[in-house]
C-alpha cells in the first residue's frame, strides 16, 4: 500500500535522484556478482561513484557489534563501506549511548564491493550510505536473532504524523547527532518525521538542512556521507539547498498530486563507472 500521495515538487526529486527502491528501469539485468562476490577486493580504499552509480574497493566491514549498536541483517552481507563509514556509525553509537538514547540497530551498508543491488536499494552502492534504525529499545540479542527482527514504524499511517507513542524526544536527538556530524551529506527520513522535528527545534536549526524528506523511511533513517578526503573518483551529491527545509517543498509531500503529473516513467538505469568492473573482476 502507498503510504504517501507525491505533491509536484516531491515528484520532481523523485525523477531527478533515481532513489526509490526498484523503480529503476534497467538496461539489462542487474549483474548477480555483486551480490555474490562476498569479500571485498585487496588493495587500498577506493569510492567509485555516486551513491545510486558506483561501487567500492578495499571496503571494510563493520563489526557486528560495538559499543552502543548491533548490526542487524548479516546474513544479507551488507555492512561494507569505507571506513569513514565504519567510524561515523560507530561514533554515532558511543554518543548515542553516552545520551542513554538507547542501542542502535545498523541496517543496510553495501555489498563487499558495493554496486547496484537486485533488491531493496537503489543506492547503498559506494559505501557511504548507511541505515539506522529508530527503535532504542531493543535488548542485545544474538547475530541470529537479529535477522529477521521487526523494527517499529515511526509514523501513524491514518494521520500521516509521527505516533507519538514511539517518536519521542530520543528518536528526535538522534537525527540532530547523526546530522550534526560535518561528514553527512545528508539524512533521509519520512516527511512525517521531518516536519516533527522541524516543529519540535527552535533553536538550533542548521542541522535540519541536512534531514530531507523521502518515501518510505518510518523506521529506519539513512545517512549520506560526503565523499571523503583522498577520494578523486568518489561524486558527492549535490549539497541540499539552503533554509531548513521545513517549508513549502516539505508540505508538498503531504499534497495529493496535480492533475497533470502521469505515473512518470522510471529514469533509465545510468551506465555504471568504467572503473566498477575491475573492482568486481577484482582478487
Ligand atoms: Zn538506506
Amino acid at each position: 500500500m502507498k503510504a504517501w500521495t507525491v505533491g509536484a515538487t516531491a515528484l520532481a526529486a523523485l525523477l531527478t535522484a533515481g532513489m526509490a527502491a526498484g523503480t529503476l528501469a534497467g538496461t539489462g539485468t542487474l549483474p548477480q556478482s555483486w551480490q555474490t562476490v562476498r569479500t571485498p577486493s585487496a588493495g587500498p580504499v577506493r569510492v567509485i561513484g555516486t551513491p545510486a552509480n558506483g561501487c567500492i574497493a578495499g571496503a571494510q566491514s563493520l563489526p557486528p557489534e560495538g559499543e552502543g549498536y548491533q548490526a542487524i541483517r548479516l546474513s544479507r552481507s551488507r555492512h561494507y563501506g569505507h571506513p569513514t563509514t565504519v567510524d561515523y556509525i560507530r561514533s554515532l553509537a558511543a554518543r548515542a549511548k553516552a545520551r542513554n538514547l538507547g542501542t542502535l540497530q545498523i541496517g543496510d551498508i553495501g555489498q563487499a564491493r558495493g554496486g547496484p543491488m537486485p533488491w531493496g536499494h537503489a543506492s547503498h552502492q559506494n559505501g557511504l550510505d548507511v541505515d539506522v534504525w529508530f527503535e532504542l529499545d531493543v535488548p542485545p540479542l544474538p547475530r541470529e536473532a537479529r535477522e529477521g527482527l521487526e523494527l517499529a514504524s515511526m509514523v501513524d499511517g491514518a494521520t500521516k504524523r509521527v505516533d507519538p507513542t514511539r517518536w519521542t524526544e530520543a528518536q528526535a536527538e538522534l537525527v540532530r547527532l547523526a546530522a550534526r556530524d560535518p561528514r553527512v551529506n545528508r539524512i533521509f527520513v519520512s516527511p512525517a518525521i521531518k516536519l516533527a522535528l522541524c516543529e519540535r527545534h527552535d533553536l538550533d536549526r542548521e542541522w535540519l538542512r541536512l534531514v530531507r524528506p523521502w518515501f518510505g523511511h518510518e523506521a529506519h533513517f539513512h545517512v549520506r556521507l560526503n565523499c571523503p578526503a583522498g577520494q578523486p573518483e568518489c561524486r558527492d551529491q549535490e549539497p541540499p539547498p539552503a533554509g531548513d527545509g521545513c517549508g513549502s517543498e516539505l508540505m508538498s509531500w503531504f499534497e495529493p498530486p496535480p492533475p497533470a503529473a502521469a505515473t512518470p516513467k522510471p529514469p533509465r538505469r545510468p551506465e555504471p563507472p568504467a572503473a566498477c568492473a575491475a573492482v568486481l573482476e577484482a582478487p
